[in-house]
């Protein structure tokens, strides 16, 4: 696109993971098996309320404090209405005036190292609807109100957004972040986050906003990606074809690559917003502010920029390394206990070992702390060779917990017992000299790779359980 740029903005809806339903007891969380989470509430029977879920106003908090916005301290719910067969009270509770979140900005990598900053609009609350089934029965719709009243949140960017790529690698830093709060799974796949992209075009250097489309329902980072390619293609042939964008809301047709158009935009005036009377307003307490504030953790990208600036680790690993919050709080665990002197090691057995195993899916836990502590703390000592470190972590991977890494070393035969001070180990080098006295002469006569040829023999003769560093000493010692 040279004579014209692409403009962006995104709606992230993003499932909540609390137990309940926004507005009733009933269980929240994804199953396959269609209604079996349905309730009077969700399904809307007469005479039935809600009554908000107040772990779920937490979570939306929590977002809104992380992501730097304003928390409306008094805020409502509105009734959103329009027909539709998954939802059965023909309205969905949302926000519309009053949102709780407002305002705030998200910081972004790009993957080349640079960084640039999506301001949001706003984040409001809302239950979902449920789910129709289209491709199940040949001559029937079917319903799954599984969905119905689950607590969703939904951001709203400004149009800031100026590629396709920016786009998918915000989605993934938003995926990120609500993991690391903890208040989504951030599943995809699963639709516990999902993303429309409102997407113009205008000619390049130009300010007024050309007219958008919005592409509905995108469940995966490279799917939102591809789809705003196209669309931007597609919405610059028109133009060139001198017709003008229609404003509309289209699908990303998954299989053939292209999007299609589904139905014309509504209008808010269409869905006759209102107050909804059978909520009171939502009041964000001082208490709450502060509890919800004092539970927030390090962000992926804090983290980040620490790993980097503050310990030198390469933007690639970093990048890895904060990828999911349990692996960094592992790495994190293992170095506060060492020390930064043992950096490196402990990033190179995470990003080799440890991350080979989760890959792997055979460990039956994520490796302890404790753990991977005792074999990085053996590593550095050199009691353990380089090569004994993959099958001692995946030894530890699946023993019961509390085992401890020298005692897995142990019975793997790893650990290496042979030291300096050792006596037989000085012995067993002195009797490998004596085997080779015509290398030895050679390497008195100045042929010091030799050495290399002894070390080989020792380690042979030792089994491979000795440090390799303490037998050159003694060699040298001995040959010196
Ligand atoms: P609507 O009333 O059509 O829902 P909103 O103003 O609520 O539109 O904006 C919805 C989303 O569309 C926001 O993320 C906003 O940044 C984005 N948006 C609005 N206008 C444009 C535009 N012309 N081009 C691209 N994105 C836009
Ligand atoms: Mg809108």
């Amino acid at each position: 696109m040279s004579a014209y740029d692409l403009v962006i903005g995104l709606e992230v809806h993003v499932q909540l993971n609390t137990k309940a339903k926004l507005f009733s007891p009933e269980a929240a969380h994804f199953v396959s098996e269609a209604n079996v989470h349905i309730d009077p509430v969700s399904l809307a029977h007469p005479g039935t309320l809600p009554v908000l879920n107040e772990a779920a106003l937490e979570k939306a908090v929590a977002l809104g404090l992380a992501l730097g916005c304003s928390i409306t301290r008094n805020s409502r719910f509105a009734r959103k209405h329009y027909f539709y067969p998954d939802l059965p009270k023909a309205y969905q509770i949302s926000q519309y005036d009053d949102p709780i979140c407002v305002g705030g900005e998200v910081p972004v990598l790009r993957a080349d190292g640079t960084t640039f900053s999506v301001a949001l609009t706003r984040i409001h609350m809302e239950e979902d609807a449920g789910k129709s089934v289209h491709d199940l029965d040949p001559t029937h719709t079917l319903l799954d109100y599984n969905r119905c009243g689950v607590p969703l949140v939904e951001m709203v960017t400004e149009p800031v957004l100026r590629s396709a790529s920016d786009a998918a690698r915000f989605v993934a830093e938003i995926r990120r972040i609500v993991r690391y709060l903890g208040v989504s799974d951030g599943n995809m796949e699963e639709g516990s986050l999902r993303c429309d992209a409102n997407i113009s075009i205008r000619p390049t250097g130009t300010t007024p906003l050309g007219t958008k489309t919005e592409i509905k329902n995108m469940n995966s980072c490279r799917h939102i990606e591809q789809a705003i390619t196209y669309e931007a293609a597609r919405q610059q042939a028109c133009l060139e074809r001198g017709e003008a964008v229609v404003q509309e809301t289209r699908l990303w047709d998954v299989a053939s690559g292209v999007t299609r158009s589904m139905r014309s935009k509504e209008d808010a005036h269409d869905y006759r917003y209102f107050p909804d009377p059978d909520l009171p307003p939502m009041i964000v307490s001082d208490e709450l502010l502060a509890s919800v504030a004092a539970t927030l953790p390090e962000l992926p990208r804090q983290r980040y920029a620490r790993y980097v600036t503050d310990w030198g680790i390469s933007p690639t690993d970093a990048e890895t390394l904060v990828e999911e919050r349990h692996r960094a709080d592992l790495f994190e665990g293992v170095v506060s206990r060492m020390g930064p002197s043992a950096i490196k090691l402990v990033c190179g057995t995470m990003l080799t070992h440890v991350l080979r195993l989760e890959e792997s899916g055979s460990a039956s836990a994520p490796l302890s702390v404790e753990a991977l502590l005792g074999v990085c703390t053996l590593r550095q000592s050199d009691r353990i060779a380089s090569a004994s470190v993959a099958p001692l972590i995946e030894r530890l991977a699946t023993q019961a917990e509390g085992t401890s890494a020298e005692a897995a070393a142990e019975a793997l035969g790893v650990l290496i017992t042979a030291t300096e001070g050792d006596d037989t180990l000085s012995q067993l080098v002195a009797e490998v000299l004596s085997r080779h006295t015509a290398e030895v002469a050679r390497y008195r006569d100045g042929e010091q790779q030799l050495i290399g040829f002894f070390i080989g023999q020792v380690m042979r003769a030792y089994d491979g359980a000795a440090n390799p560093k303490h037998v050159r000493t003694l060699l040298i010692e001995q040959l010196g």
